[in-house]
Order: C-alpha cells, then sequence, then structure tokens
C-alpha cells in the first residue's frame, strides 16, 4: 500500500498519510487521520479545520464551516447561516475551473480563516482567484476593490451537501445543454470495474 503526504502550510511535506484513509472520507476531512495524529507537522491548524467542520457555534444560528483543497495543502473555515449557493457560467470562470460552470457560496471575505493559506491567481484587472500551487484546487473568486465579500467553491466544502443552488449568474455564457442533466444515465464509479482494479492495485483497496 503507497503512502500519500499530506502537504503542510509551507508547501513541504508532513506526516505521511494513507491514500487509503484519505479518500475513504473523500468528502469530509478523513477522522482516521486525525485519530492517528497524522497532521501538519508544521502549523497542527489541520486538526483544528477538521474539529470546526460540523461544529455549531454557541450562541449562534451560525455553523462553522470547512474546506480545503484536495491534497490538504490549503484549508480554511467560515461561519455559515444559510444554504444559498449560486453557480456562474461566466466565461471567466469556465476557462479558470475548465468547468462548464462553478458552484459558489458568497461569504464575507473577512469572515474566512484560512489556516493555511492559498495561493492567489490574479485572473483579470478586476479579480484574483485563490489555488493550490500544489494541486490546482479552484477554491474561489474575489474582487480585487469594491467589495466585502467573496466566493468559495461550493464543492470544496467537507461538507457541500447543504448548500442549494439560488441562481444563476453569467447567463451570457450558460451552455443550456449541459443544464439539466437529470434522466441520463447514471453510473456509480464502484460499479465501473476498471477503476476500481486501479484503485486496488495501486493502494490495495477501493476508496468508495
Ligand atoms: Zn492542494
Amino acid at each position: 500500500m503507497k503512502d500519500r503526504l499530506l502537504r503542510s502550510c509551507d508547501g513541504k511535506a508532513a506526516a505521511p498519510l494513507l491514500w487509503e484513509g484519505f479518500h475513504r472520507g473523500r468528502f469530509e476531512w478523513p477522522k482516521k487521520m486525525v485519530v492517528n495524529g497524522a497532521l501538519c507537522t508544521s502549523c497542527l491548524l489541520v486538526s483544528k479545520a477538521y474539529e470546526g467542520t460540523s461544529r455549531r457555534a454557541e450562541m449562534s444560528e451560525k455553523t462553522e464551516m470547512s474546506g480545503g483543497c484536495a491534497c490538504g495543502r490549503v484549508r480554511f473555515s467560515v461561519p455559515v447561516e444559510d444554504d444559498d449557493a449560486y453557480l456562474c457560467h461566466c466565461r471567466m470562470c469556465q476557462r479558470a475551473t475548465g468547468s462548464v460552470s462553478i458552484a459558489f457560496r458568497n461569504v464575507k471575505a473577512a469572515d474566512v480563516q484560512w489556516q493555511c493559506e492559498p495561493d492567489w491567481y490574479e485572473s483579470s484587472p478586476i479579480a484574483v482567484r485563490p489555488y493550490c500551487r500544489e494541486c490546482g484546487t479552484s477554491l474561489g473568486f474575489k474582487f480585487r476593490e469594491g467589495s466585502e465579500n467573496m466566493d468559495l467553491t461550493v464543492a470544496s466544502f467537507d461538507d457541500k451537501s447543504r448548500f442549494k443552488p439560488r441562481h444563476h449568474f453569467g447567463a451570457e455564457s450558460i451552455h443550456r445543454a449541459w443544464l439539466n442533466t437529470e434522466g441520463l444515465p447514471e453510473q456509480r464509479t464502484d460499479t465501473y470495474q476498471k477503476l476500481v482494479d486501479k484503485w486496488v492495485e495501486a493502494t490495495g483497496s477501493f476508496p468508495g
């Protein structure tokens, strides 16, 4: 079984992390890793981010939610008080993310606590985008000036399930053939044997 390295805030390889353990909790921070103490050796803030995943802030309706990039180097937490999110279809976001649209949650920029800081790509004269230079995950969008808010990508949250799309933005670039895909044939990853075999061969198990 191969080991996967968790990266610390400064980008250096930190404690070894079992690939299996990481992907068993693919959509939430892996408990196994925290239990085993395999945390960022530089700052140990990964554990704090995990602890904040589902913790409800006392004396408040806000829920502290956490998230981060695919490799775990960049981590954030932010208070969230409703389920609102939206899809951006603008051509800039399509280019920046390589997706036909991108799901965003709008938050107050000052509310975002970066336990491990992202990199910032100057995507245009008016905006910057946080991302991870190690794994390439797109983490959001922010105007350079004139707004207290920023967007975080919905899928970078550890628990993305609560967010609901409330509106579309960048309507001029909507790729309508991809808007309503309900009813198309569906296949789970664990029924695609070639994929399962590759995982088992590489890591000893399938992370589903
Ligand atoms: Zn990363």
